[in-house]
């Protein structure tokens, strides 16, 4: 997948070069072409915004530099704008963004971008939660991360992605590892049993639990839905229903 972006600080995107994505990256799975907007300004004093038509508070980010840095960087496939008024980012859209050979994301400041990017880009626009960044790039970077997951050979091949909390329907049951004891707090017998069948039915009663008390929305959903269950298993779906 290729993945564009267009920032006024491309300096942000230094993380993305850490840990899975990195390994990702340099392994060609994810091609990452970051270009800076402020190199395309033709304003002599380097600006790349300027005031409201209309008044009001805050700057613009101009419609003729993020243009020419879009056409001059060669970018293509879907355009995203990256806004709080935008559809918001699921599992479900980040799947759907992931199967894209291309996308180009453009990361806003200050009050936003002129309109007339978004319209002759036909930019998509997407939000990752109802609250308000200063800027585009860490909304930019939570969809990247989030849309790279479902790429075939990001994660390790062991790890499924449907497996973790909310794609499997419910939250993750409480996960350890080594050492046994720490300062005298314990792993639960069971994990401890080699009995896969018994750790799978403690994990399912963990994940109800927690669910159940934490997004009784999830809850009602995933009961809803058809289950084949023992009747030991029904049992205790019914302990946790909402
Ligand atoms: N004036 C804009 C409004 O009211 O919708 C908010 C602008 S915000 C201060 C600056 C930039 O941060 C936006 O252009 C957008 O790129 C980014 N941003 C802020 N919050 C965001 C969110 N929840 N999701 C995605 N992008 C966001």
């Amino acid at each position: 997948m290729k993945i564009n972006i267009l920032t006024i600080f491309p300096e942000m995107f230094e993380p993305l070069r850490a840990s899975m994505l990195g390994r990702a990256i340099d392994n060609g799975i994810i091609e990452l072409d970051i270009t800076d907007i402020r190199e395309y300004t033709q304003d002599r004093h380097n600006r790349v915004d300027d005031t409201p038509y209309g008044g009001g508070a805050g700057m613009v980010m101009q419609v003729q530099p993020i243009l020419d840095a879009y056409r001059q960087s060669g970018f293509g496939g879907q355009v995203i704008y990256m806004s709080p008024r935008g559809e918001l980012l699921s599992g479900e859209l980040a799947r759907e963004i992931a199967a894209m050979p291309e996308i180009t994301i453009l990361c806003g400041h200050y009050e936003g971008v002129d309109q007339r990017v978004l319209d002759r880009l036909n930019a998509r626009e997407i939000s990752i939660g109802d609250y308000v960044l200063t800027g585009g790039e860490l909304p930019a970077m939570v969809l990247i991360d989030t849309a790279a997951r479902f790429i075939e050979g990001v994660l390790a091949s062991e790890e499924s992605v449907m497996d973790e909390s909310i794609y499997s329907g419910l939250l993750e049951y409480p996960q350890y590892s080594k050492p046994r004891e720490y300062e005298g707090m314990t792993v639960p017998d069971v994990l401890l049993s080699g009995n896969h069948q018994e750790i799978d039915r403690w994990r399912w009663e963990e994940s109800l639990r927690i669910t159940s008390e934490r997004r009784p929305d999830l809850m009602k959903e995933y009961q809803d839905r058809p289950h084949e269950l023992t009747r030991k298993e029904r049992a205790i779906l019914d302990k946790y229903r909402r």
